[in-house]
């Protein structure tokens, strides 16, 4: 299997190349075989990138909104034609099995370019009357925006953060991670096609080095990241430096709350969709499962049976339900981190173990019971297919032990008592929370954590406070009163 790009970087409306950058190999998760290789942009290629955006955006920014908006709604429709070759691209790049890229990725990647286009022509000032005179606001771009993604949602990433952007007049350099830099291509490909004029969204390739020469380059104006917390604070830091516009999307450790009315087979059921979907590589995972006594023997149970008949498999199988972990040192560092709960008296309900023979670098679905507050399972991000059931009486004690972590992403609750729903969800520290179900992130809805999980919103009308800064001007009507 290949999957070689025509090229490394994507600027200007063209793939190019620079084998002079460190190479970087794409390795398929699935079967550890090489399928293609780029090269990490040279500072030559950082300069190419930053001109092309730079010379490109005051244009976009005069182009009518309704225009700009026109053409990422022509991309999203051409993203959902070429659904099934961008998931199968996506399963390449990530390991994630089709049957969840085929619905959650080049789609949700789609749903942001519809979401914003249709927005861009109402992203306006206001009228201030102040008597005969006033004040009107003008909502401005940025300017030139840089977006570093993670590995676990290239495409969508590279949309969530490019569309929101370019609806609001600004042009993008996107470097995708190190470790998925396949998709990306793909999309910046396909805004040219719909018509986006040159220079607007480009991509290069690098490891961090490359994020960090653009992130400090005097041309920026802002910086979004989707990383770990350590990432972010150097990002931030550096971004901080320049006074530069930042949104941080960073990792978590989310609790899920599961009280004794809740329904168990949908408990059970959202605790595996925050736990198991793209093999635990999601940021908003809920990792730490907090279930109320009462219900606890039974939820254990359907959860020991439901997760130990997971399929595991061929990702490019529709029928493979969970793919192999994006990298072989991901696979090594969730393996060690389920040495670390058995070490720590942990009880392991299921799973444990790699998975699928010695090439593939799969992890079986994995649940911890009796996990205790203190243990590194409960504290840490492992990144991988492993939940953590802890116990708990009372609904204040949950609450105390839920908001007792430096991150502050996500957090979900399953109750039938509508009322306490709302309370508990009032009272824990996260941002993007869910009531009796987990982790769905429509466009529609902001999408961003609290504390060391993040800073901004993606997504949503909110996004745009993100991508757009207020010029207020003040008219006089009459003469000019000065005192001198
Ligand atoms: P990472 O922090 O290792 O890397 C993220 C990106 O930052 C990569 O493109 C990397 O090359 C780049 N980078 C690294 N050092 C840099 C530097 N000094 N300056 C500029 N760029 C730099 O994260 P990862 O391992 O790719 O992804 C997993 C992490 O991402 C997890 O912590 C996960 O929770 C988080 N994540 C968060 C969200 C969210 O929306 N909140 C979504 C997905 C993933």
């Amino acid at each position: 299997m290949r999957a070689q790009p025509k090229a490394s970087h994507f600027i200007n409306g063209v793939y190019v190349e620079d084998t002079a950058g460190t190479p970087i190999d794409i390795v398929y998760p699935a079967n550890g075989e090489l399928i293609g290789r780029v090269h990490s942009a040279t500072p030559s290629i950082i300069d190419q990138a930053l001109a092309a955006a730079q010379a490109a955006q005051k244009a976009w920014a005069r182009t009518s909104a309704t225009q700009r908006g026109r053409i990422l709604r022509k991309a999203a429709d051409m993203i959902r034609e070429r659904n099934r070759e961008l998931s199968t691209l996506e399963t390449l790049d990530t390991g994630k099995p089709l049957q969840e890229t085929l619905v959650a990725d080049a789609t949700s990647g789609a749903d942001a370019l519809e979401y914003f286009g249709g927005l861009a022509a109402s992203i306006t000032g206001e009228y201030i009357p102040l008597g005969d005179d006033f004040v009107y606001t003008i909502r401005e771009p940025l300017g030139v925006c840089v977006g570093i993604g993670a590995w676990n949602y290239p495409t969508q990433i590279a949309c969530w953060k490019g569309a929101p952007a370019l609806a609001c007049g600004n042009a993008v350099i996107f470097k995708p991670s190190e470790t998925t830099p396949l998709c990306a291509l793909k999309i910046a490909e396909i805004l040219i096609e719909a018509g986006l004029p040159v220079g607007l969204y480009n991509v290069v390739q690098g490891l961090g080095d490359v994020g960090s020469a653009l992130v400090s380059d005097p041309r920026v104006d802002k910086v979004s990241l989707t990383g770990s917390v350590p990432t972010g604070k150097k990002v931030y830091a550096a971004a901080g430096a320049g006074v530069k516009h930042v949104t941080m999307e960073l990792g978590g450790k989310s609790p899920l709350l599961v009280f004794d009315d809740a329904d168990v087979e949908d408990s059970v059921g959202g605790a595996m969709l925050g736990n198991f979907y793209s093999s635990g590589q999601v940021c908003s995972n809920g990792t730490r499962v907090f279930v109320q006594d009462g219900i606890l023997p039974k939820f254990l149970d359907r959860l020991a049976a439901r997760t130990s008949a997971i399929r595991l498999g061929d990702p490019m199988d529709e029928e493979t339900q969970m793919g192999p972990m994006v990298t072989e040192a991901q696979m090594d560092k969730v393996l060690a981190y389920i040495e670390i709960g058995k070490a720590e008296g942990a009880r392991l309900v299921t799973g444990g173990k790699r998975a699928m023979g010695k090439n593939g670098f799969y992890i079986e679905p994995t649940v911890f019971a009796d996990v205790t507050d203190d243990m590194r399972i409960a504290r840490e991000e492992i990144f991988g297919p492993v939940m953590c059931v802890l116990s708990f009486s009372e609904e204040g004690e949950a609450i105390a032990r839920a908001n007792d972590t430096e991150f502050g992403l996500s957090a979900g609750v399953f109750t039938k008592d509508l009322t306490r729903a709302h309370r508990v969800i009032a009272e824990l520290e996260a941002g993007s929370c869910w009531i009796n179900t987990y982790n769905l992130a429509p466009v529609e809805a902001p999408f961003g954590g609290v504390k060391q999980s993040g800073v901004g919103r993606e997504n949503s009308k909110a996004a745009i406070e993100h991508y757009t800064q207020l010029k207020s001007v003040y008219v006089a009507m009459g003469s000019v009163e000065a005192p001198y």
